[in-house]
């Protein structure tokens, strides 16, 4: 089907600003980052509770103000990243944002560096941004002095910012020979996933390849990366690296480790599935290689307007998703792919004020109709923490973050079950897979990074490093995969390693939420209302609190309830019959 047949849609982005008064706009934020800056001097530990929230009141509007300017300036650039106009324009709203931000940083060091009970007056009186705040607080006993922060920032840039920088320009630029022509990283990635089982081995060869021929400076990039984290740790009196990430995530300890746990013993059923694949696949057994082969798809397309109805017709069961998805689509949603347009697909939700924007690539197949599903269910979970929450609440924590997008694709995925049962086989396989991907690699990534960080702090090497992540990922397929010898330079491209330690778990955190969310509601569907209560809160508490509050506990149980989930659509999976002409050519 021809694109132009597609009936695909664009945004406005009028509620962000208008060309015209792009300069006006600048000025008001400038003058409003001003006039915080001259109330510096009131701003002391004694400082009354009417000032302190008048204060507070001032700089959240500065930072709602730049919101609406830097995501104005983005989302034309991705619109059409040739625009030199739009490039201009995001490289002035980088340099805005970072001058604005340096003049009120105070608010936020300053509450930090008063004392105990005048924080605590404040916090008290302060009702709306009492988490917001107390998070602030809780950051303190790992913050250092005002003067070491500083020099930590200075050498950063020159230190461990840098060297995250280089490993992306560094790896970035790697090309590939690959059947006769020169392709980029990105390029070649696609074929792990082609039909042919040759193909998807030459891909890895190749690409892995090339991070061992570089194994050297991309290992000891690695070994840095992780001394670093170490050090900081120690500085700033952390018990353990993983603590660090779980702080910035508003969790506990307590509650990543009981994750980790339930996940360890459901990782048979990964294994399980594998083997299924490789029946479906008419394969003996798996190799590494084939983790991705696909199933052949069926030839089904959709216009926009036909996959928008699907879409709202599975959200009827809650009408608030209905309601809100369709205001987002009305103006600002853009679905064309267009040439200059940035690739994927996202939703950003600027402020607490502004209805969120939806960028994608609609092509009209099941997956741009999944994708859809997905990118209105962040802006329905952002419209509805909205309703309640200021700024500094209403942007829910990473590992929440993933919850309601996961959520309405699962309503869109049953619904489509029900009505084109020929998809059934297609869909149930797509979830299982994409489960893999977002669970259990995710998960196998942490749990590699916790036995590597220890491994370097006493001074394991290059070669120590290789085998423990062959010898961990062996483990973590079991006998239902083989894993050749070159996957051990693997742990060299995972780039969110490098650049974001133990970030992985959060995805993993997200679907396993949301299956379990799903199955209480099938179970009893008044548990609707403890789902839009979930959504409602944003980020206004701990993640524990916000389930407490729902009835649920994130406990064993609660997240065995989501393994549960895919445990039944293994099961189906098991009865399914592909014919040799249906899958893999
Ligand atoms: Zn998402």
């Amino acid at each position: 089907m021809e694109v132009k047949d597609l009936e695909n849609t664009q945004w406005d982005l009028l509620d962000l600003g208008k060309e015209e008064t792009l300069e006006e706009d600048l000025a008001t934020i400038k003058k409003l980052a001003s006039e915080i800056e001259s109330q510096k001097k009131d701003y002391v530990s004694a400082i009354s509770m009417e000032k302190f929230r008048e204060i507070f009141k001032h700089y959240e509007d500065i930072l709602v103000a730049l919101s609406q300017f830097t995501t104005y300036a983005y989302l034309k650039f991705y619109k059409n990243t040739a625009d030199a106009r739009a490039q201009a324009l995001t490289a002035k709203a980088d340099q805005i944002e970072a001058e604005i931000k340096n003049k009120i940083l105070f608010v936020e060091l300053g509450f930090k560096e008063f004392d105990d009970k005048n924080a605590q007056r404040l916090i008290s009186a302060s009702l709306p941004y009492q988490h917001y705040l107390e998070r602030l607080r809780e950051l303190k006993p790992f913050t250092l002095k005002e003067d070491v922060e500083q020099a930590i920032n200075i050498k950063d840039t020159t230190g461990i910012s840098a060297l995250i920088s280089l490993y992306e320009v560094f790896t970035s630029d790697f090309m590939f020979d690959f059947e006769g022509k020169k392709i980029t990283k990105e390029e070649l990635v696609k074929f792990v996933r082609d039909p042919l089982p040759e193909k998807r081995e030459m891909a890895y060869q190749n690409l892995l390849g090339r991070y061992q021929q570089n194994k050297n400076t991309l290992s000891l990039m690695y070994q840095t990366v992780a001394n670093n984290w170490k050090n900081e740790m120690e500085l700033r009196k952390y018990p353990s690296p993983l603590s660090i990430r779980n702080k910035r995530n508003d969790l506990y300890d307590q509650d990543v480790e009981v994750l980790l746990k339930v996940f360890k013993k459901n990782i048979s059923l990964f294994q399980d599935y594998f083997k299924e694949k490789a029946r479906l696949l008419s394969m003996k057994k798996l190799r590494r290689f084939d983790l991705y082969a696909p199933f052949r798809k069926t030839v089904k397309h959709y216009t926009f307007p036909q996959a928008k109805e699907m879409v709202l017709a599975s959200f009827q069961p809650f009408p608030e998703f209905v309601q809100y998805a369709s205001a987002i689509i009305e103006n600002h949603l853009d679905s064309e792919p267009n040439p200059g347009k940035r690739g994927g697909a996202f939703c950003h939700y600027p402020n607490h004020i502004t209805k969120p924007y939806v960028m994608m690539n609609f092509v009209g197949d099941v997956n741009s109709v999944r994708t859809l599903a997905h990118e209105l269910g962040h802006g329905i979970h952002a419209m509805l923490s909205s309703q309640k929450n200021n700024y500094f609440h209403y942007d829910p924590v990473l590992p929440m973050a993933e919850t309601a997008s996961t959520f309405g694709e699962m309503l869109l995925l049953d619904f489509m079950k029900k009505q084109s049962p020929e998809l059934i086989q297609e869909l149930t396989l797509g979830q299982l897979d994409d489960a893999y991907a977002t669970i259990a690699r995710q998960f196998h990534f942490v749990l590699f990074e916790k036995e590597a960080h220890e491994l370097i702090k006493n001074g394991g090497s290059r070669e120590d490093l290789e085998h423990l992540y062959l010898k961990m990922l062996r483990e973590h397929l079991g006998d239902a995969v083989d894993v050749d010898d070159i996957f051990k330079y693997e742990y060299l491209y995972i780039p969110h390693i490098y650049h974001t330690p133990f970030y992985c778990y959060a995805y993993g955190f997200g679907l396993l939420l949301s299956l379990g969310l799903y199955t209480r509601y099938l179970k009893d569907p008044s548990f609707k209302k403890n789902i839009i209560q979930i959504f409602s809160a944003g980020g206004n508490d701990t993640p524990r609190n916000i389930l407490k509050k729902a009835g649920i506990d994130m406990d064993e149980e609660f997240w065995q309830s989501g393994f549960d989930c895919l445990q039944e659509l293994l099961k189906e999976a098991r009865n399914y019959r592909l014919d040799a002409a249906e899958s893999s050519p």
